[in-house]
């Protein structure tokens, strides 16, 4: 079993938008299965990259009066951190326009070349005359030759539905320059797929790579008539790599995209000393493809068609996903529900959008709905509630003594739960995530009741029950550390903090099957804060477009090219101090103070005194060297962030307990750190 080779990968995001809420069910849905299987002790590699070709970067490009690469560039850099932060975790993240894809490509079309699978066709389209390029049909409008209704893309008409090609507009536009389109003629490069209409027809049908009803579907639309060939190239000017046969035409992105999987997967192979043979080219290697339905007919055609002809090994399987809704509608912007990654990370704990949509991920292609109120109460109820709870109401009163070296008898619990492992890990791995969260919420709903009966928190009390109480206690934090195990795939911070509670870390699923004993207990900290609503509130407010805006389009969209470049000289004079963990960082615990009184410290040159409050009555004395730059008057009032967890000092003139934070070289170069405005004392900077 553990001699498999899996190769994972989710659909590679377009490098001119951000992630959003949408995007995530895929990555979260991917990156579960994938450390699912890591922690089954499989060899399992997720590959991922951004997909950078195509008009649209090209036009952004020029609008924005930069270069397409620093546009993709910065656009793989802000999806890497989205990724990151939501625990996404690829083994490699590569980028299309890289020179391996070039290679591939260039190997992939000889081959399609060399089985006389390429035909050149003309093509009419839309012309810019003043833009100097061929016009996809999304930056035609004019009016729907249907109904007549005004300021309609190119293929479809909002109001009434209709499709059409956009030379078929009344009065067509060019969104980009506002000419007047003409209609040109170009030759374009097409695959011809007919002749693997029956390879093709085997593959979806028998290989069971693909859910039964996409087989079906595939069968009733497509596969049951002639296949239409596929338009491969698009005439210069386009963003994109060049057609080593054919001067001034481009591989449209379409063509190069999938093919990044591979391209991606090399650069890894190459950082990692493998050989890329061994994982696109190999009978021992299983490639499995998450996507979304919107690109299935890429994904189960075209796909494996062009890997037939280049020699390349065909998916495993093609996980199809559905879309995602929330409160039963299509994400919009008006209504703040067209949430991006980075907003919600503003809000809420990217473990709780992992868990809602693990309990709502089925194997099948259904659209997932986020519900708010469910949200709340999936969160509080079931993770709070029912798993967290066993910890955080036990681990203290075994703080002093760890866990007891024999497993009490917790009347077949542990056993009941280690059973049900079978079942959970079958539920992972088909793709039904939302069985595996009900099994795993069934046995949580079992041990908390024991807790409940037990009452540790009255044993502590009654020194004669030490042992009784250690006894419960164990049993608790075992069977907590079980659900830890099962959930790891899910809410791997969680599986992590479980670790460190019990000074041994979660790494193998058979973890879940023989208790731990005679562990050390370290202190409990907390694991994962109730859900509020107005935090859901604030995120969708502040997902809406701004008052009076409208729909910005993007060319209105200021640059930040126009921003004035800072110099380099301080990040020169003090280089970057040597590479962190996140857990390092949170060793770090910062705080906004409100800063209540300011004194001068007569026998000190350069300190002030200062008292902060955290709220309440944590209130801190600190002595800061800021006297060169600030005035104390200036400072009663106003908000900083301190380091408050810092070991106390003992100065000549008093304890300073913490330390403010500032930039700055000091003296009177000292720039104190503050909040924007709604930070309120006490609040950790995360
Ligand atoms: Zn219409």
């Amino acid at each position: 079993m553990n001699s498999r080779k899996i190769l994972v990968t989710a659909a590679l995001p377009y490098a001119n938008g951000p992630i959003h809420i949408g995007h995530l069910v895929e990555y979260i849905q991917t990156d579960i299965w994938v450390r699912f299987q890591k922690l089954q002790g499989r060899r399992c590699i997720f590959i991922c990259a951004d997909d950078t070709h195509g008009t649209a970067i090209m036009i952004r490009a020029r609008q924005e009066g930069r270069s397409e690469e620093e546009i993709i560039a910065e656009s793989q850099l802000a999806h890497q951190c989205d990724f990151q932060a939501f625990d996404v975790e690829f083994d490699h993240y590569g980028s299309t326009n890289s020179a391996e894809n070039k290679q591939l490509c260039d190997r992939f079309w000889f081959e399609l070349r060399e089985r006389g699978l390429i035909v050149e066709q003309d093509v009419s389209q839309l012309f810019d005359p003043q833009a100097g390029v061929f016009l996809a049909d999304r930056f035609v409008r004019g009016t729907c030759p249907n109904c007549k209704a005004a300021n309609q893309y190119g293929d479809n008409c909002d109001k009434c539905g209709a499709t059409y090609t956009p030379a078929d507009l009344i009065d067509p536009v060019s969104s980009l320059s506002g000419a007047t389109p003409e209609i040109r003629s170009a030759k374009h490069l097409f695959v011809q797929l007919e002749p693997l209409r029956e390879f093709l027809t085997h593959w979806t049908q028998t290989s069971g790579a693909l859910q039964v009803e996409v087989a079906n579907y595939l069968k009733g639309h497509f596969l049951g008539k002639e296949l239409r060939d596929w338009d491969v190239s698009r005439p210069a000017p386009y963003f994109g790599f060049e057609i080593p046969d054919a001067p001034g035409n481009y591989w449209y992105v379409w063509f190069d995209a999938p093919i990044g999987y591979i391209a991606s997967t090399w650069q890894w192979c190459k950082a990692k000393g493998e050989v890329l043979e061994d994982w696109w080219q190999s009978g021992d290697t299983e490639i499995h493809h998450f996507i979304g339905k919107d690109i299935t007919y890429f994904h189960t055609l075209f796909w494996p068609g062009m890997l037939k002809s280049a020699g390349f090994s065909l998916p495993t399987q093609v996980h199809i996903h559905g879309f995602l809704t929330v409160g039963g509608e299509k994400m919009s912007k008006s209504k703040g529900t067209f949430i991006k990654a980075a907003t919600y990370l503003k809000h809420l704990d990217p473990a709780f959008l992992r868990y809602y949509y693990a309990s709502k991920l089925g194997p099948r292609l259904d659209d997932l709905d986020l519900n708010f109120d469910e949200f709340v109460d999936k969160v509080n109820a079931d993770l709070v509630g029912k798993v967290v709870n066993l910890a955080s109401r036990t681990a203290k009163f075994v703080q002093a003594t760890g866990l007891s070296h024999k497993y009490p008898d917790d009347q077949g619990l542990f056993a009941a739960g280690a059973e049900a492992g079978d079942e959970i890990a079958s539920a992972y791995q088909s793709g039904d995530y939302a069985k595996a969260m009900r099994i795993i919420m069934e046995l949580a709903d079992r041990a908390n009741p024991f807790v409940e009966h037990a009452t540790p928190w009255l044993l502590n009390k009654d020194p004669s029950k030490r042992e009784q109480l250690q006894e419960v206690c164990t049993i608790a934090l075992n069977l907590f550390r079980q659900l830890a195990v099962y959930l790891a795939p899910v809410l791997p911070r969680l599986a992590k903090q479980c670790g460190e509670l019990l000074n041994d870390p979660i790494e193998s699923w058979d973890q879940s099957k023989s208790p731990l004993l005679g562990s050390k207990v370290s202190a409990f900290s907390h694991m994962l804060q109730r859900v509020k609503k107005e935090d859901i509130e604030k995120m969708i407010e502040d997902s809406k477009p701004a008052e009076g805006s409208g729909e910005v389009p993007s060319a209105a969209v200021p640059s930040s090219a126009n921003i004035a470049k800072d110099s380099g000289e301080a990040l020169e004079k003090e280089p970057l101090a040597p590479m962190c963990t996140i857990d390092d960082f949170t060793k770090v615990d910062l705080r906004v103070a409100r800063v209540i009184a300011a004194d001068e410290v007569p026998e000190a040159r350069k300190l002030l005194k200062l008292t902060v409050s955290m709220g309440g009555d944590a209130t801190r004395t600190v002595f800061a060297g800021i006297k060169a730059a600030y005035k104390p008057e200036d400072l009663v009032g106003r908000l900083v962030i301190i380091v408050a967890n810092l070991q106390p000092r003992q100065m000549k003139f008093g304890l300073s307990e913490g330390m403010v934070t500032a930039a700055g070289e000091g003296g009177a170069e000292v720039f104190l750190l503050s909040p924007d405005s709604g930070a309120k004392p006490g609040q950790r900077v995360h």
